[in-house]
């Protein structure tokens, strides 16, 4: 079955309490985003739903709503889960979680991820949780152990299946799935659907809603260019010639593996370009890092692969640029969907070689456009200046754990001592993990920033201050 309109976007013609909808309106939201649209009536009926929805289409809420609406709050069992692809993305749904509960007292959501110590996962779950969002090995790990029991789960999710089964999650997944009630609502969102998430969904859902969103909508608003090269070594300079004549603020550049990515930054990089690298080979608390970074505005490109680009949660991104094109055309699409959000008008540039025109082909098939390659800027732009990023971040050896706050560190900076300070307007976001906190700050004022952090107190003592250069 396929669901394939609604008669109305507004959240107020949903069956859902009150008090979620009243906080959708203080939250900016004024109506349904089309997936929305299309599965909250289906899933609030308690049907299972297999939903096409990408990053940036309202999908978290989607079926964060959904899960809300069901949960009995004062049970204080878990009721539901969601299985996520990567730590960064069960972090963000969490927060959105958490974002969409806000009008509902006592709900309790704990991630469970790998990367993260076991003991006080454990200790967690002792306390008790009503939802449970992780990263399937960690949650694997929980169940066998026996510390995570799901006899009373009635709702579960997977989000980003697609990824999950890329990334070798199956045998974790059918472990975890195992475990739980038969009696469930199973809900699964996916950017692509490969043959193997509909044997996956033919095995563990019920008669399930299919949910598809069309693209064409959203492509309008990106305007797509691609260009020809004839080999590696051109690719990397018509890559240069990209950025020279598009020197914007944030920008992507795609790569198809973890090897590639890191040889474009590095090569960026002694080119006099402000980027940062992001994939698979980093230790998770170097993608962190990295994320944060980006988001934070302090290296002007991230050179990624798709699946590290998952916890990229940034609104929008003025450029896209595939190094290399996406194996598959929907990844594509889901790629280039990261600019032109929010209205705004979005770019996206790929590069290719004969060996992937075949792949350009399928990308016409999907998009039903011509593609006409373009002619490469010329290279008189070598010589222009690189952009570099406004920003630059300092991170504090001390955060949640130690009792830092945002505001801590916003005063720390701009204290009124002897001697030079910071004014607000040049200092970024601030981000508070759990022994450690990071702050963006204009570059020109570094140097003092770094002497206030170091030598201002925050809880009343002093935190070790660094630098993060690129
Ligand atoms: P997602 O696709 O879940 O990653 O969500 C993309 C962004 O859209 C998130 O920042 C959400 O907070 C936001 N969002 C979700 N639903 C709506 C809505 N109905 N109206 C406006 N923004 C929304």
């Amino acid at each position: 079955m396929t669901a394939t309109h609604s008669s109305s976007r507004a959240f107020s013609s949903l069956n859902l309490h009150q008090d979620l909808v009243k906080n959708l309106s203080t939250l900016g939201y004024q109506e349904m985003t089309p997936i929305q649209a299309l599965s909250l009536p289906e899933m609030l009926a308690g049907k299972d739903v297999i939903a096409q929805g990408q990053t940036g289409s309202g999908k978290t809420a989607a079926f964060g709503l959904a899960l809300l609406e069901k949960l009995q709050v004062k049970r204080f069992r878990i009721q539901s889960m969601v299985l996520c692809p990567t730590r960064e993305l069960a972090d963000q749904v969490a927060k959105e979680i958490r974002k969409l509960a806000r009008a509902v007292h006592n709900i309790k959501v704990l991630t469970l991820c790998g990367g993260t110590p076991f003991g006080p996962q454990i200790g967690s779950l002792e306390h008790g949780a009503h939802i449970i969002v992780g990263t399937p090995g960690r949650i694997e790990e929980h169940v066998i152990k026996g510390t995570l029991k799901l006899d009373d789960l009635n709702l579960l999710i997977l989000d980003e299946a697609d990824r999950m089964l890329e990334m070798g999650f199956e045998a974790a997944l059918d472990n975890i799935i195992e475990r739980t009630p038969l009696e469930r609502q199973t809900l699964l969102f996916s950017a692509t659907f490969p043959k193997q998430i509909q044997v996956i969904s033919e095995s563990i859902m019920t008669e399930p809603v299919m949910v598809k969103v069309s693209n064409s909508d959203d492509q309008a608003k990106i305007s797509q260019q691609f260009f020809h090269v004839e080999n590696d070594e051109q690719r990397f300079e018509a890559l240069r010639l990209i950025l020279l004549t598009n020197p914007v603020e944030s920008s992507v550049i795609f790569c198809n593996t973890k090897k590639e990515t890191q040889a474009v930054c590095t090569k960026l990089h002694d080119d006099g370009f402000s980027v940062l690298a992001l994939h698979g080979d980093l230790e998770q608390r170097d993608r962190d890092q990295t994320l944060l970074r980006f988001a934070n505005k302090s290296a002007a490109i991230l050179v990624a692969t798709d699946v590290a680009a998952r916890g990229l949660d940034i609104d929008a991104l003025d450029l896209v640029v595939n190094y290399h094109i996406a194996h598959d055309s929907e990844v594509h699409i889901h790629r280039i969907g990261r600019t032109g959000r929010a209205g705004a008008q979005g770019k996206a540039i790929s590069l290719f070689s004969d060996k992937e025109s075949y792949k350009v082909g399928l990308i016409e098939d999907t998009l039903e456009q011509v593609i006409k390659p373009e002619l490469l800027p010329s290279t008189e732009v070598l010589n222009n200046t690189r952009t570099q990023a406004k920003m630059t971040t300092i991170q504090i050896d001390g955060g949640k754990k130690q009792k830092v706050r945002p505001g801590d560190i916003l005063g720390a900076l701009t204290a009124k001592s002897t001697g030079a300070e910071v004014n607000g307007k040049d200092v970024g976001k601030i981000s508070v993990l759990d022994n450690k906190a990071y702050v963006a700050v204009n570059k020109k004022v570094l140097k003092i920033a770094l002497r206030k952090l170091s030598t201002g107190k925050m809880k009343g003592r002093s935190f070790k201050v660094r630098h993060l250069t690129l």
